[in-house]
């Protein structure tokens, strides 16, 4: 369960990694864009604070003007009420405005009115009469005496629009006595306001109280005397003395942000407005170019994101289909009969499969861990271990060795093992995978097929073939050994009588009992005795002279005659006796050269023999001299 809930969690992180890499994607990109939103909102509110400052400074501007053409009002008020109307005050106060005038550049103009509404005097152009205008019929009316600042009025002599201030004067009885008029001209305050360059599509507006515009910039001749009244800040912030304000142009339809500032003191309304894409221009080309770059960044986050993930997953999809066939590796070794071993590059064994405890007695827990090359037979180790050094080296992929190895139970068998070299990821060997058997029976088997092939099945000699084999091998050992070799050949005495008289059986047991001698005196390792065919045995001797090799053939001779063995039809012994030929040559001397000159030479011996009467020992021409004493008996 847990190994399960493990193997669901390594499949998910491929998954839990792209997850990461996208929330990591998202937080930088998230993060700046919210970094970039914050500059752009300190951006707007410093612009607000900006604005604020500008309004009010320019709210205590307008003020301060207004303040100095009350200024000069108030002083012409009380010498009109002190000194009356007549010609002469009028001449002298005219004196009085046009002074005022000069020193004031903002003044556009001065008037006194009597209670008519009647020019009586002026500095700067006003028109005659104003007995219609807003401001002579409010003092009119109103009983007040305070300053009054009334809507923008254009100018009928100049054209100029302008504002005003005026107060009521009263006659001695405290009637209606007339009005002292001051105006400020639009134009000054639009030239004012120029030198504040706040942007292109920005301005700054002077409006009266009642929505009139009284000097704007840019574009004063436009706007000013138009209403806005309607407009959403008369609307909506009525109450509120200063405020920021945004909000989108219904004249060209451009955002822009707003500072108002209310005067506190006339009905005045100061309002400074920028564009708000013009402000955030700047802002939004580095912002952009910022978000360009972490935008590139978190691009290639995402990118390394993708391979790393791609790779994580590759890994996945091998791992898996690494433990598949770990699976089927394991299926397959534990269902084998043979015994299917892991061993890595030290001969460690890693893995055995459970058929071990029969093929070798062992336990697989008991041969992980130990070398493989344990139990082998020291005189097998060594090849096995070149075996495996080749493979090692990589000369082969797969090579097989049979060897003895110890069985727990069984002591020595012989085991048969094919080895595959493993590669890790890289081609570099890491160790191999053996399958090994029991091969004992086989390699009996063989052992006495081999045997079969090579050896008499009657008397247990080496048969022809063998004898063949052997002469050849001798021959060519003599003759690079310069030594010289000897030949005997023993044919047994009237056999053919002796089967007639005592029955093919016997013969045969005739002939076990003469092979047993032979065998018996060719004592040395390298002497061969051999049945020849039928009744007649063959004696390699190598390295021996022709003297050695009629000491033995007459050894021979003696031992099958002393052995007694009835036979009645050889008529001069009475027993089994035998014909010796002997032959010796040296090789390296021999001029037709061959084995087969040594055999001939025995034959013909042998066939002496048999002229000469029988069991005797002739020698060929090299042991002539024996002749006399192999004729005796
Ligand atoms: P000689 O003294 O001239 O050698 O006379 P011989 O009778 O021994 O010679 P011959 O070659 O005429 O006879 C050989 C006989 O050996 C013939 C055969 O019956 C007998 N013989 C050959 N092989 C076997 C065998 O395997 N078993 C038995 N019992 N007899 C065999
Ligand atoms: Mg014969
Ligand atoms: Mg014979």
């Amino acid at each position: 369960m847990n190994v399960m809930s493990h193997r669901a969690g390594l499949s998910r992180l491929p998954l839990r990694a792209a997850a990461f890499v996208v929330l990591t994607c998202t937080a930088i990109l998230g993060i700046s864009g919210w970094g970039e939103w914050g500059s752009r909102d300190a951006l707007l509110r410093g612009t607000e604070t900006e604005m604020a400052n500008l309004a009010r400074s320019l709210t205590q501007h307008a003020e301060d003007s207004f303040d100095l053409l009350d200024s000069g009002v108030v002083g012409v008020v009380s010498r009109l009420e002190m000194d009356g109307t007549d010609p002469s005050t009028i001449a002298k106060l005219r004196n009085l405005l046009e002074l005022r005038k000069k020193a004031i550049e903002r003044i556009h103009s001065l008037a006194i009115i009597d209670d008519r509404g009647n020019w009586l005097t002026s500095a700067g152009t006003v028109s005659s009469t104003f007995s219609d205008d807003e401001f002579f019929r409010h003092h009119q009316i109103s009983p007040k005496r305070e300053a009054y600042v009334g809507r923008p009025i254009k100018s009928l002599v100049d054209g100029e629009w302008v504002v005003t201030l005026s107060r009521r004067f009263n006659k001695p009885d405290g009637s209606f006595g007339g009005v002292v008029l001051a105006t400020i001209g639009a134009n000054y305050l639009s030239h004012f306001y120029q030198q504040y360059l706040i942007g292109r599509n920005s301005s700054i507006t002077l409006v009266h109280g009642d929505g009139i515009i009284i000097a704007r910039d840019p574009s004063n001749d436009k706007f000013v005397g138009r209403s806005v009244a309607d407009g959403p800040l008369f609307r909506e912030s009525k109450l509120q003395p200063s405020g920021a304000y945004q909000f989108k142009s219904m004249l060209d339809g451009v955002e822009r942000v707003s500072f108002y500032k209310r005067s506190g003191r006339f009905p005045l309304l100061l309002i400074a407005t920028v564009d708000r894409q013009e402000l955030l221009a700047p802002w939004r080309a580095a912002a952009l170019s910022r978000m360009l770059f972490v935008l590139a960044l978190a691009m290639l986050i995402a990118i390394i994101g993708a391979v790393l993930v791609r790779q994580l997953q590759r890994g996945q999809r091998m791992a898996a289909a690494l433990a598949a066939s770990e699976s089927n590796f394991r299926l397959i070794a534990e269902g084998s009969g043979d015994m299917v071993t892991r061993i890595g590059i030290d001969h460690v064994v890693r893995y055995a499969s459970p058929s071990s405890k029969r093929v070798l007695g062992w336990r697989p827990n008991e041969l992980v861990g130990h070398s493989a090359l344990a139990g082998i037979h020291p005189a097998d180790l060594p090849v096995v271990e070149e075996t495996i050094n080749r493979l090692k080296r990589g000369e082969v992929d797969e090579v097989r060795t049979v060897q003895r190895q110890r069985h727990r139970e069984k002591g020595e068998i012989w085991v048969e093992s094919t080895m595959r070299a493993t590669r890790r990821s890289d081609g570099s060997i890491d160790g191999a995978i053996t399958v090994s058997r029991d091969v004992t029976e086989q390699k009996e088997l063989e052992e006495r097929l081999e045997a079969l092939a090579i050896e008499d099945s009657l008397t247990g000699l080496a048969n022809r073939r063998r004898f063949d084999e052997r002469l050849d091998e001798e021959w060519a050992r003599a003759y690079r050994d310069r030594s010289s070799l000897g030949l005997l050949m023993i044919d047994v005495d009237h056999f053919k009588a002796y089967n007639d008289e005592y029955g093919h059986p016997a013969g045969d047991a005739c002939l076990r009992t003469v092979a047993k001698i032979i065998a018996a005196e060719a004592q040395r390792v390298s002497d061969l005795a051999a049945r020849y065919g039928g009744e007649e045995f063959a004696v390699l001797l190598p390295n021996i002279d022709a003297a050695g090799c009629a000491r033995i053939g007459e050894r021979i001779r003696k031992a099958i005659r002393t052995a007694g063995l009835v036979h009645a039809s050889n008529e001069t012994a009475g027993c089994v006796t035998a014909s010796v030929g002997g032959a010796t040559c040296r090789p390296w001397l021999e001029r037709t050269g061959g084995p087969g000159t040594l055999v001939e030479a025995a034959d013909r011996a042998l066939y002496g023999a048999k002229e000469d009467g029988r069991d005797r020992l002739v020698m060929s021409v090299e042991v002539f001299n024996l002749l006399p004493m192999a004729s005796g008996q």
